[in-house]
């Protein structure tokens, strides 16, 4: 009788162990999609982080590049106006010589004039004729000075062309990026919030392992889908029994190759409503 009663016990024991293991199955079964799903949801949110940061991260890059660009081209001007002056001045220097080498030659006509004999003329002669050089050395000089100020003052106008075109680009970077740092300011501070609020959904463990991953990616992916049977991250091929797996839900996979975590479509899904 004992053993009968023993015998039914035990069944019901037996089926009350195997009941409460299936639950226990299933609570886990639930805590490691919960946790798929809070990670898929903390990528999103991270993602999106990641994107507003680089839309903006260039635009102050851009902004600094002009700005060099523009002083570089001030610069260039005041330095090819003051060559301007310089060739301007140098005319005016040259002019100045003329006239007195034209005085000089005033004078040795005149001297020539009084002559004792004929070596004292020639030797006056020799003086005219080099004054005469010097004022054609003058007169070419006058010539390319005032080349080179041509040249210089298109150069000029060129640079300030240019120079008003940047400017135009900086003012329009200058607001774009105003606009976008107003713009995104709360949409990134409302992302972050939602970050940090995933991540305490996270065991520790998991979300180390999705912050190390996702430093060392280029594209700051830690969680991935399955694409056309290859890792959404590195691209390499997963067998047919892990895409079962990561469809199954019963632990957390990631790729042999890359260590990323890989997630089904049902879990971007789930992840979606999380977030909203
Ligand atoms: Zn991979």
């Amino acid at each position: 009788m004992a053993k009968k009663i023993s015998a039914a016990k035990a069944a019901e024991l037996e089926k009350e162990a195997q009941m409460q293991e299936s639950m226990r199955l299933q609570e886990v079964d639930i805590i490691v999609e919960n946790r798929l799903v809070a990670l898929c949801a903390l990528q999103t949110v991270d993602s999106q982080i990641d994107k507003i940061r680089i839309i903006r991260g260039e635009l102050p890059l851009e902004v600094r590049d002009l700005e060099d660009e523009i002083a570089g081209l001030q610069t260039r001007i005041s330095n090819l106006q003051s060559e301007i002056s310089g060739a301007e001045k140098a005319v005016v220097d040259y002019k100045n010589a003329i006239e007195e080498h034209k005085e000089l030659i005033k004078k040795y006509t005149k001297q020539q004039e009084n002559v004792r004999n004929n070596r004292e003329f020639e030797s006056l002669n020799k003086e005219i004729e080099f004054q005469n050089l010097e004022i054609q050395l003058c007169e070419r000089k006058i010539k390319d000075s005032i080349a080179k100020g041509k040249e210089r003052h298109q150069q000029v106008e060129i640079a300030k062309n240019l120079l008003s075109t940047r400017q135009g680009d900086l003012d329009a970077k200058k607001v774009e990026l105003e606009e976008i740092t107003k713009e995104t300011e709360i949409e990134e501070v409302a992302l972050f919030e939602k970050s940090k609020e995933l991540e305490q959904a996270i065991d520790e463990r998991y979300l180390k392992a999705y912050k190390r991953i996702r430093l060392a990616a280029r594209n700051g992916l830690a969680v991935v889908g399955v694409d056309r049977d290859a890792c959404g991250g590195c691209f390499n091929k997963i067998p047919h029994q892990r895409q079962m797996e990561i469809k199954m839900h019963k632990k957390v996979i990631v790729c042999e190759h890359c260590g990323r975590i890989l997630i089904d479509e049902d879990i971007r899904e789930k992840s979606e409503e999380r977030i909203r």
